[in-house]
């Protein structure tokens, strides 16, 4: 089977942070992959925006060398050709200069997609930048990168700031799990399955594990993460999403306002988390490896790089199923996935089985992303009943084909954004929602003496968070199981 790709629309990307480590190692590999695979019209381009100097030809230098980093096997003639469709225009986004260029670039009935692939504190003064030199017209597009703020003040701020230039409907805040593929099988799952809905609650289901691990530290944006922490890093955003996802109610229709109206239902059905109900962690040096206060400079660092916290979404669907939140750096093994852990049979007809883990529904963002049920079966051959654990694989990769590629989620938001379908994105009130809600942790943090909790480099989080499952009868999965 061969995915099906639905050519877009001629348009005009602006990257404004087009010589950056986003642009260079998804943005535009993302880019060259859909003009690759004829997404993207011949007529289709991009023109990087920042304030280096440099000519149109030095910036498709710097992409190439980039593209033969992330690509290194794409063919020297699609690279080249697709270098063509770049241009460069020098901006100082802070000042006046560049705009007017900017303007002369652009075709008036092509869309307008202004990617903002910079820091935070650039969002506001490119959107007023952009409505003063006159370039938002009504097939425009604004899509903002993360942080969406650092908290309910600077986020409602932001959404004003922006929806002084651009109606709700031109704003684009990407969190680039909601792109990948599982996220959305998740809801092709519930929805387009008469299977699982029935069971889809408290009455059925014991509770979710959402897990997004990483192996990694804070690999050179210590200045960054000491002021975020993971809380606000992660936990804000992809955590939360992922989190809307599986406990939503089924949306009246797969459309935009729909979808992100279930989803800011669950946001506000959320209760306060208690400070007992929350581990932070901070991981300690060894392993080879400096400690999260080395690497970012500070000895006295309180900020965490683990979180753990047990989450209940108040209404009647889920009372009783506590959500298992948890991320952190430095972890055993770079792992996304959302566990949903069903209860046991009400009456068992077998011998206690050991270790019993009992059925659970996997869905794997990274590394590979894949779903897996997890049923009990009965151990093959003689001696009498035996049972086992097996995961049975729901990719269907010998139905779909072996050979079906999964585009990057950059890839597959991009040409969202192009298209404007903003069902994949998050609405102003949703990002408003979730920081009301992650603002009382972090103001309660600030006031309290403790620090977050030590932890080896390449395990799986303080003991803490351990205890927080142990206190309930349950158990984390493994990251990397
Ligand atoms: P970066 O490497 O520091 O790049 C920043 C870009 O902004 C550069 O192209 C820089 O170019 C440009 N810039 C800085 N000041 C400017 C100004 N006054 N006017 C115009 N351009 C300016 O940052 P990044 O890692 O690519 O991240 C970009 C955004 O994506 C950030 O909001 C970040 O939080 C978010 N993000 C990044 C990642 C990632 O993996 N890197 C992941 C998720 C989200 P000049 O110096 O030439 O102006």
């Amino acid at each position: 089977m061969v995915s099906r790709v639905i050519p877009v629309a001629a348009f005009d990307l602006v990257l404004f942070g087009a010589t950056g480590d986003l642009a260079a190692r998804k943005i535009l590999p993302s880019l060259f992959h859909r003009f690759k695979i004829g997404q993207m019209p011949p007529e289709g381009r991009i023109i990087g925006a920042a304030r280096s100097a440099m000519d149109t030809a030095a910036f498709r230098a710097l992409a190439k060398s980039s593209l033969n980093s992330a690509v290194p096997k794409a063919a020297k003639s699609d690279i080249a050709a697709f270098l063509k469709l770049l241009d460069y225009v020098r901006i100082d986004a802070m000042g006046d200069a560049g705009w007017k260029t900017l303007a002369k670039k652009l075709r008036k009935d092509a869309v307008r997609v202004f990617y903002l692939s910079v820091g935070p504190t650039l969002f506001s003064p490119i959107a007023s930048g952009l409505k003063t030199a006159g370039l938002i017209t009504p097939e425009s597009r604004i899509v903002v990168e993360k942080p969406f703020g650092h908290d309910l003040a600077s986020a409602t701020a932001l959404n004003r700031d922006l929806g002084a230039c651009f109606k709700e409907s031109q704003i684009y805040r990407i969190d680039h799990y909601l792109g990948k593929e599982t996220v959305q099988n998740l809801m092709a799952l519930r929805f387009a399955n008469a299977l699982f809905e029935p069971l889809w609650n408290s009455q059925h289901i014991d509770h979710v594990q959402i897990t997004v691990a990483e192996s990694l530290g804070v690999a050179g944006r210590g200045e960054y993460y000491e002021r975020a922490g993971a809380l606000r890093d992660m936990v804000q955003n992809h955590l939360m999403q992922l989190l809307c996802l599986t406990a939503m109610e089924p949306p009246s229709r797969f459309e935009p306002n729909a979808v992100r109206d279930e989803k800011l239902k669950v946001i506000r059905a959320l209760d306060p988390v208690p400070p007992e109900r929350i581990v932070r962690g901070q991981y300690r040096k060894g392993n080879g490896g400096d400690s999260f206060a080395d690497e970012v400079g500070n000895p006295d660092s309180r900020s965490e790089s683990f979180v753990a916290m047990k989450v209940q979404v108040s209404n009647w669907r889920w009372a009783g199923t506590p959500f298992y939140l948890r991320t952190g750096k430095k972890l055993r093994h770079r792992l996304s996935e959302i566990a949903i852990v069903f209860r046991d049979p009400p009456h068992s007809i077998f011998p206690a089985m050991e270790n019993r883990r009992g059925n659970a529904l996997i869905i794997r963002l990274q590394p590979d992303e894949g779903i897996t049920l997890r049923m009990t079966i009965k151990d093959p051959g003689p001696g009498g009943m035996r049972l086992t654990e097996v995961p049975l694989d729901m990719t269907f990769a010998e139905a779909l084909g072996a050979d079906i590629v999964m585009p990057d989620a950059y890839e597959r938001l991009i040409m969202d954004v192009v298209r404007g379908d903003q069902t994949l994105f998050m609405r102003g009130d949703e990002v408003e929602a979730a920081w009301e809600w992650i603002d009382p942790l972090t103001a309660a943090w600030a006031e309290s003496s403790e620090k977050p909790a030590p932890y080896d480099a390449g395990g799986s989080g303080p003991e803490d968070a351990l205890m927080l499952l142990h206190r309930d009868g349950r158990r984390w999965r493994e990251i990397g199981q």
